[in-house]
């Protein structure tokens, strides 16, 4: 297996991987790095939690701190765009961390905030750009930032933007781009119109796919549990009680859901915060911030908001709903077992979910087993396996039924109800027919 002292990284790269105690590179990284290196295209499928991003960053800090070049007021040298700014700040940390030892700058620039900071950053020239879509083409139109130098071209999480409505913002920003470059585009998952944006943009490329296309992480246990609407909460709560869970992210549909939820699990004593697309940015970065630094448990949140979040030690993720979109389920379940740890992913399935999990199992090429551990009273669908057979308890009225002695009228006021030919009434009875033909009949 290769180590990062084999790859031909610059000494001060070498020294931030040593400080962070990267020793070997993981599969994105060593399919990737010497192919960007080598200035190629690359198509990398890879989720989160892959190491993706040091896969990005690593070749872009070495071919900046090879030149030493000086940063020239608005016109970034390499773009690095994402699809939220939760993801857009990480990127933004991971440039820091790995080039810490270099004299590179770099710019974030992301909506929700106000554009000023940002707007002197550029002007002071950044070599780096990490943005979001909707305010990069926003500086774009006021002229604060001109692609005309830029080298490297990254579009990270690539399937997440499309899910988010960003592509004609994505066409837009990519007819900036000048012809000459070199584009890195990474996607956890691959559909059609990914490969076709990819075609569009991307030269030759390297194809690098750390995952098959579209499974989930294989350390993650995942299982499923069949329950009603209205047992959600209470077996969420039993979920979150349990010992073995240190750090939970649960998934809701809805913000709304994502609100009540992390309220009503506040109540409960459990120490929970919710993290969605309304809250104002500080609010989302104070969320991440008590959840990263463990003094809230359990994060609630929509996809969009959660979409990229790193966090080492996340133990389980709760699907309290499931989503609409397949491919979410491969991003919120690839939260946990990150950086090689196991984790445990728990989805929430209600009869009227049916449709939403067929497509996941579609999706990601397998059953989901089911979860044995938390039997939901009255659903078969759910028992324990060493349960004993269940057989379902007959309704007051049908042990009525059976009881000698019941009056003959309650049998016979159902029409079409199969009964014992001997008990049924003369001007019913036909000749020559068993009950079950004559139910039959009736159907
Ligand atoms: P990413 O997929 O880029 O979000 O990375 C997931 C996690 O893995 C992050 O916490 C990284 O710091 C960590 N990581 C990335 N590359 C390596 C490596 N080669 N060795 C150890 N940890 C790594």
């Amino acid at each position: 297996m290769k180590t990062f002292k084999e790859l031909d990284l610059l000494e001060p790269i070498q020294c931030a991987l040593a400080d962070e105690k990267y020793v070997t590179p993981t599969p994105i990284q060593v399919q990737t790095i010497p192919a960007a290196l080598q200035e190629h295209d690359v198509l990398g499928c890879a989720q989160t939690g892959t190491g993706k991003t040091a896969a990005l960053a690593l070749p872009i800090l070495n071919r900046l701190g090879q030149t030493n070049r000086k940063a020239v007021p608005n016109h970034p040298f390499a773009l690095v765009l994402a699809p939220t700014r939760e993801l857009a700040i990480q990127i933004g940390e991971s440039f820091a961390t790995y080039g810490q030892h270099l004299k590179l700058r770099q710019a974030l620039v992301y909506g929700g905030v106000n554009q000023g900071k940002q707007v002197r950053a550029l002007n002071r020239g950044a070599h780096i750009l990490v943005a979001t879509p909707g305010r990069l083409l926003d500086l774009i139109n006021q002229g604060h930032i001109k692609l005309n130098q830029l080298e490297t071209f990254v579009l990270d999480e690539a399937d997440r933007m499309l899910d988010m409505g960003f592509l004609p913002d994505l066409k837009r920003i990519i007819e900036e781009l000048p012809d000459q470059r070199q584009s890195l585009f990474f996607s956890a998952t691959l559909p059609p119109k990914i490969t076709e944006l990819a075609q569009s943009l991307l030269r030759n490329p390297v194809n690098v796919n750390v995952t098959p296309k579209s499974t989930s992480v294989e350390q993650i246990e995942q299982r499923i549990v069949y329950l009603d609407r209205r047992n959600k909460l209470t077996l969420l709560q039993k979920v979150l009680d349990s010992k073995d869970v240190e750090r939970a992210l649960v998934f809701t549909k809805t913000k709304r859901t994502a609100n009540t939820l992390a309220q009503q699990l506040m109540r409960c004593r459990i120490n929970a915060t919710a993290i969605h697309g309304n809250k104002s940015q500080n609010a989302r970065q104070r969320a991440l911030e008590a959840f990263r630094n463990k003094q809230v448990q359990v994060l609630v949140a929509t996809d969009v908001a959660a979409r990229g979040i790193d966090i080492d030690g996340i133990t389980h993720v709760v699907n309290f709903d499931l989503p609409i979109e397949p491919e979410a389920y491969v991003h919120r379940i690839g939260r946990t077992g990150r950086a090689g740890a196991a984790g445990i992913a728990l989805s929430f399935c209600t009869d009227d979910e049916r449709r939403e999990l067929r497509a996941i199992e579609q999706l990601i090429g397998k059953k989901i087993p089911i979860d044995r551990n938390h039997p939901q009273p009255g659903r078969r669908d759910s028992k324990p396996l060493n349960a004993p057979s269940e057989r379902r308890k007959p309704s007051r009225k049908q042990q009525a039924s059976k009881k000698p002695g019941h009056s003959q009228r309650a049998r016979n006021r159902r029409p079409g109800f199969a009964v014992d030919g001997a008990d049924k009434p003369k001007r019913r009875r036909r000749k020559g027919q068993t009950p079950r033909q004559r139910t039959k009949q009736i159907n």
